[in-house]
């Protein structure tokens, strides 16, 4: 139970101390709760009396049994978090928090269907920090061939990632200079973008980034992340993959002509990259040098592209979909009692992290019809546990596998 408090709290974003505040404040009672009773519970010292957990889960808006569901999926790798070191750690914990919500809701999911099986390519890269640039470069295309992909444009990064079994969240994470994070739960990955970018294209980047660091980062220890300077090159090496990844050097080279920010215009529309991004990438590459690039930044900001790059509609935010549609599968194949007790979480939550309409669950729903990924049912003779059963493997990516009628 300690463990699941510690995380709901985490999750809402609450020290200790203002856990014990607010849960005193809903009594009239003379007995405080005081911080130090929290930490008491959180190390497992004592146990909240049933009427201080009940207040407890009013607090943090979950069901009591939230605080006793076993924690049996493997505990997150560290987590890469894209924030500015000024932002405060109580807010990328909390979406860190919540990211591993979104991975233990997935974990469930996983018992009782045969969610996307993880298909990712594994590097041994003991020593990140010696990675050079053009090694980053191989690595990304690498994982394009792994994948399947040639040199061009990728359609939807989001669907992709989905498709090779990451979780990916998109929802808001309360603070505009977190981007977004990522970790790894066993085999598999998590990543967590944030809602609030206007821009397709730089999203795109943001999920791109988050490979990278999945890609590179794999054993890199949370330790290390506290030290600025190891933080900053890991941060620009998953910058590096990501321009690698969306745009790869060989098709850089040969379709980006002029470096201008005219001319970088239809190769947004194609790449659904930003300007700013090729303007970085041509730096990167040696196409430019820095004083171009810093001219063509000023001329950037002068023209309000900063605020509002062209095109920025024609670039579609994607949207993750995976949890959504096995959400739905469940509700529609099972019941929405049957999902509810699979996942002890409100419904506010379920619908922040996965996407899913709030009506899914009322009685009168429509009956919601799937589109792409791969989802059904185990059977009763399947182990209830990962890996996924690779009956599945079959199907090919986006296929439409209709609702097993029960
Ligand atoms: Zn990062």
């Amino acid at each position: 139970m300690r463990t699941r408090l510690i995380e709901a709290r985490e999750a809402r974003g609450l020290t200790q101390l203002a856990l014990a505040d607010q849960v005193t404040g809903l009594t009239q009672e003379v007995t405080r709760l005081t911080r130090s009773g929290i930490a008491s519970f959180e190390l497992g010292d004592s146990t909240p009396r049933p009427e201080t957990l009940t207040r407890i889960a009013t607090v943090l808006g979950l069901p009591e049994r939230y605080f006793f569901w076993p924690d049996n999926a493997p505990k997150p790798s560290t987590t890469f978090c894209r924030a500015p070191r000024s932002v405060s750690p109580i807010l990328s914990t909390r979406a860190d928090r919540q990211a591993k919500w979104a991975g233990d809701v997935a974990s469930e999911l996983s018992g009782v269907m045969g969610l996307q099986k993880v298909d990712f390519p594994k590097f041994d890269i003991p020593n990140p920090e010696a990675l050079t640039g053009e090694r980053i470069e191989e690595l990304a295309t690498q994982v394009r061939r792994y994948w399947g992909l040639g040199d061009g444009p990728i359609s939807n990064v989001v669907k992709l990632l989905e498709n090779k079994g990451a979780i990916v969240v998109r929802c808001e994470l309360g603070e505009p200079r977190l981007d977004g994070l990522s970790h790894w739960r066993g085999e598999r990955p998590t990543i967590m973008l944030a809602a609030d970018r206007g821009s397709g294209a730089r999203s795109r980047f943001d999920a791109a980034h988050e490979l990278g660091h999945l890609i590179l980062h794999r054993a890199v220890p949370a330790e290390r992340l506290r030290n600025g300077a190891d933080w900053r090159l890991f941060e620009d090496q998953a910058h590096r993959f990501a321009g690698a990844f969306l745009f790869p050097q060989s098709a850089f080279m040969e379709e980006v002509l002029l470096v201008d920010l005219d001319a970088l215009q239809p190769l947004k529309l194609r790449w659904k990259v930003s300007i700013k991004m090729m303007v970085k990438r041509a730096a990167t590459l040696g196409l430019i040098p820095p004083e171009r690039e810093r001219h063509l930044m000023v001329n950037y900001n002068r023209r309000g592209y900063r605020l509002n790059e062209p095109f920025e509609n024609a670039v579609e935010v994607e949207k993750p979909r995976l949890l959504k549609l096995a959400i739905e599968l469940l509700v529609n194949g099972r019941g929405p009692d049957a999902a509810l007790d699979l996942l002890p979480y409100p419904l506010s939550d379920l619908e922040r992290l996965t996407g899913i309409s709030p009506n899914l669950f009322s009685k009168n729903h429509g009956a919601v019809v799937s589109d792409v990924i791969v989802l059904s049912f185990k059977t009763p003779s399947e182990p209830p546990s990962e890996p996924t059963p690779t009956r599945h493997e079959r199907g090919t990516l986006g296929e439409i596998v209709p609702f097993p009628r029960r």
